[in-house]
């Protein structure tokens, strides 16, 4: 079976990071950009512009970020492959990658398959509906965009996530909404208390979204409310959904360690797991920045840690 030095997993700003860098040190990668999974280019292709990536002082589309970084990967000789890697073996070195078509084995892996925002199924927040459109879910990339300034916008959850990005949306919005389904949040205490003592947030509690209309952009929500199942239809120029990610860890079947919600352990201020020569970036192991320019970061942490790991190794 062909042997490769490094595999890296993914294809977002982490994994082509990473790839830049290993092929720049001569590591010939090879990398799986995935296809079921999700786009090549990760979650910046689902966006328009991004204008917080350094370095694009007008901003850019995130398609067009993310295709310069596949390009300049290639330019230095990475591998890419279009499939998913449906398995791999970790319990010794080399590492067995099965992807859906070919298998290979790997001295290190660097995985950076990304993580996915949760959304609920709601009629007009879909794809090719107002998706991006005023609907998003991620108030930090988000938020400063022209459509929501001095605008009524609706957060949807109740943890720490839906309370900080809530109050970060008050720089921006008239009015912040948080619609939660339950009488209290899941937030930590003093989170909640944040919320609920914020002047330009109001709580709607034991509330639900019923749907998202508008018409280029979002315009109103219909909320339904639990208790008297009244529906009121509300203005609104945002929604913001904040329940969550689902890091993308499946084809692991457990074999590195997460944390309760299903991100990777790494060693603190490296890329480092518990495995010997698997490395993880971007998303996949931050649950706290969650940002392009920081999963390039720990993309290019994760090649250099791998580039050590294999001269160690004599490799
Ligand atoms: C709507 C939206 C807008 C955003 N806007 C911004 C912004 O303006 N600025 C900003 O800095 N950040 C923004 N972000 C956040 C940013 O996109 C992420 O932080 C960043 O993309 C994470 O990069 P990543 O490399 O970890 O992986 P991801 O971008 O999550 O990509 C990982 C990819 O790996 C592939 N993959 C997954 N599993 C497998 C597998 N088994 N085999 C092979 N391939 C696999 C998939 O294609 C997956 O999409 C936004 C996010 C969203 C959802």
């Amino acid at each position: 079976m062909d042997r490769k030095k490094i595999i890296i997993i993914g294809s977002g700003p982490a994994a082509f990071t990473a790839a830049i860098y290993a092929a720049r040190a001569n590591l010939s990668p090879l990398l799986f950009e995935g296809f079921f999974s999700g786009p090549s280019g990760g979650q910046l292709m689902t966006t328009t512009e991004v204008e917080n990536y350094p370095g694009f002082p007008d901003g850019i589309t995130g398609p067009e970020l993310m295709m310069a970084m596949k390009k300049q990967s290639e330019r230095f000789g990475t591998e890419i492959l279009t499939e998913d890697v449906e398995s791999v073996d970790l319990s010794k070195r080399p590492f067995l990658v099965k992807g859906s078509k070919n298998q290979f084995e790997a001295e290190c892996i660097i995985v950076a398959t990304g993580a996915t925002a949760k959304r609920l199924d709601i009629p007009g927040t879909r794809d090719g509906e107002f998706w991006q459109k005023g609907v998003t879910a991620c108030a930090v990339c988000d938020g400063a965009m022209p459509i929501f300034r001095d605008k009524e916008l609706y957060v949807i959850g109740g943890g720490d996530t839906a309370v900080e990005e809530a109050i970060f949306l008050t720089k921006y919005g008239s009015k912040v909404y948080m619609v939660h389904r339950r009488d209290a949040l899941r937030a930590s205490k003093i989170m909640a208390q944040h919320a609920m003592e914020h002047p330009k947030i109001e709580i709607l509690w034991n509330h639900v979204l019923q749907s998202v209309e508008g018409e280029d952009v979002v315009t109103s929500v219909t909320l339904q409310n639990l208790e008297t199942k009244e529906e009121s239809k509300r203005s609104a120029a945002g929604v913001f959904f904040a329940i969550g990610h689902n890091p993308n860890t499946g084809f692991l079947n457990g074999q590195l360690k997460s944390d309760d919600h299903g991100y990777l352990l790494v060693k603190l201020g490296t890329t480092l797991t518990e495995v010997e020569g698997v490395f993880a970036a971007g998303d996949v192991q931050d649950k706290v920045y969650r940002q392009a320019v920081s999963a390039a970061g720990s993309g290019c942490m994760a090649a250099l840690d791998a580039e050590r790991f294999l001269t160690t190794q004599g490799i």
